[in-house]
């Protein structure tokens, strides 16, 4: 997967060239089931778009049911590579006798091909909110746990906020010491001589995202247009672009590199209040000072006023605000920008 990496000045999150988004796709990809007019394959009639087809649906079937791996590229000519899939498909699922390397209209080889496609693959580009809606459904249904994260962050900051400025003595103190301890962790807000005013900044920036987080569809949505490809693969949102009355283009976009995060819920909430940083901030501060699991080398050698600008430092606050103190989950990346 692509991530994160570099910010630009328009607020997106610049990645480095990943794999798959080297590759270019035809757009016009089939929508339900796949149909051909005429044989494809070994001796084959090979009609462009029937190959194209093709080649599609069997990139969308995992190797462990005969699919091609590495997949095909799609590029609508039957060569050696997409008879071999072809051949390789029939082997395993009808066995040497029932291989001939050729697929035909309405016979036993397509029907098995729209049997086994797995529609919810890793996306092709461009997005498409038709085909790859799913995408966009698969993340929102994470909205209110992301919700809740962002919650119980407030609520963190708002004990917080009536003990941060008083002295650290006696039964107060252990009081203190308790209610500080998470924001400590992400943000080392005790390195700061003057808590209250920090502590206020944050708890507003949570708020604009339950803003946003209270109307998804209005601010949420795919990046059909591509313009994000080589910004990041993830997501991209535009800075401070939730305040910007004027220009309303600039939402969160998500990209394909979501994908895995619409089946893991605080990595989808990761994710969103990642960009959420981005596009609720209001003095143009970019967000991206480390990247990873506070536990990080690259996150812990931030600076505490490098902390509460990061977005992976909000994103992480509030999991952990959500969960209590987490192990570092498999998912995150981890980088670090100077
Ligand atoms: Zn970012």
């Amino acid at each position: 997967m692509g991530d994160c990496a570099h910010m630009k000045d328009d607020g997106g999150c610049e990645v480095k060239p990943d794999r798959q988004s080297n590759q270019q796709f035809d757009p016009k990809r089939p929508e339900g089931d796949i149909v051909i007019t005429k044989s494809v394959g070994q001796g084959g009639v090979n009609i462009y778009d029937d190959v194209y087809n093709i080649q599609y649906g069997l990139d969308q079937v995992a190797p462990i049911d005969g699919g091609p791996s590495p997949q095909l590229v799609i590029d609508g000519l039957c060569g050696p590579k997409t008879i071999k899939a072809i051949r390789d498909f029939q082997v395993k699922h009808f066995g040497w006798a029932g291989c001939d390397s050729r697929i035909d209209p309405g016979q036993q080889t397509l029907a098995k091909l729209n049997e086994k496609r797995n529609r919810n693959v890793y996306p092709t580009i461009p997005l498409s909110l038709n085909t790859d809606g799913w995408l966009l459904t698969g993340m929102l249904q994470h909205v209110p746990h992301t919700r809740s994260c962002v919650h119980a962050a407030m609520t963190n900051i708002s004990l917080a906020m009536a003990v941060a400025d008083s002295q650290d003595s006696g039964f107060l103190g252990s009081n203190r010491q308790q209610r500080m301890k998470l924001l400590n962790r992400h943000f080392k807000i005790d390195n700061f001589k003057v808590r209250l005013p920090i502590l206020q900044q944050m708890h507003d920036t949570y708020g604009f995202m339950l803003n946003v987080l209270n109307r998804p569809e209005a601010f949420i949505t795919l990046d059909t247009d591509n313009s994000g490809e080589n910004i990041s693969s993830v997501s991209i949102a535009r800075l401070g672009g939730f305040h910007d009355k004027k220009d309303v283009s600039g939402r969160i976009r998500l990209r394909r590199g979501v994908f895995l995060a619409t089946g893991i819920q605080d990595f989808a909430a990761h994710i969103f209040i990642h960009e959420l940083r981005h596009f609720v901030a209001k003095d143009g501060t970019q967000g991206h000072f480390a990247k990873g699991w506070v536990t990080d080398p690259g996150m812990q050698a931030l600076r505490e006023t490098e902390t509460v600008n990061n977005c992976d430092t909000f994103a992480g606050f509030a999991l952990e605000a959500k969960n209590g103190e987490m192990e570092r989950p498999p998912w995150i990346k981890s980088d670090v920008f100077r």
